[in-house]
């Protein structure tokens, strides 16, 4: 059993509309996760509020976009076994990674 239930303007993980004129239509991306209910899975969206992500060393709060992984820095992983951090959080040795990462990519 597969079930997916199409949600539709909302919010998979708040159920806030993100319909144009919501205030959450901007930032919104198309998502779907599995409800935990008879492994339904539900088909919607993401608003940005949901998607803000908690930096792994000050535990601030990381807008969409805006988190660092190891594998942006070329690194298998951080030395402090953080996951994602925010930039202020960056080491300057991780920062010089990061930064030289994307001018390759260009
Ligand atoms: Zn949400
Ligand atoms: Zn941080």
């Amino acid at each position: 059993m597969n079930d997916t239930v199409n949600i539709g303007e909302y919010c998979v993980h708040c159920f806030h509309s993100v319909a144009p004129g919501s205030g959450r239509f901007v930032n919104r991306i198309p998502a779907d996760v599995c409800s935990g209910l008879n492994y339904l899975r539900l088909d919607g969206y993401a608003c940005a509020e949901c998607m803000i992500l908690d930096c792994d060393r000050c535990g601030k709060g990381i807008a969409l976009d805006e988190d660092i992984t190891p594998d942006m820095c070329n690194l298998d992983g951080f030395a402090d076994h953080a996951d994602r951090v925010c930039e202020d959080c960056l080491t300057n040795e991780e920062k010089e990674r990061w930064e030289s990462f994307y001018e390759e990519d260009e």
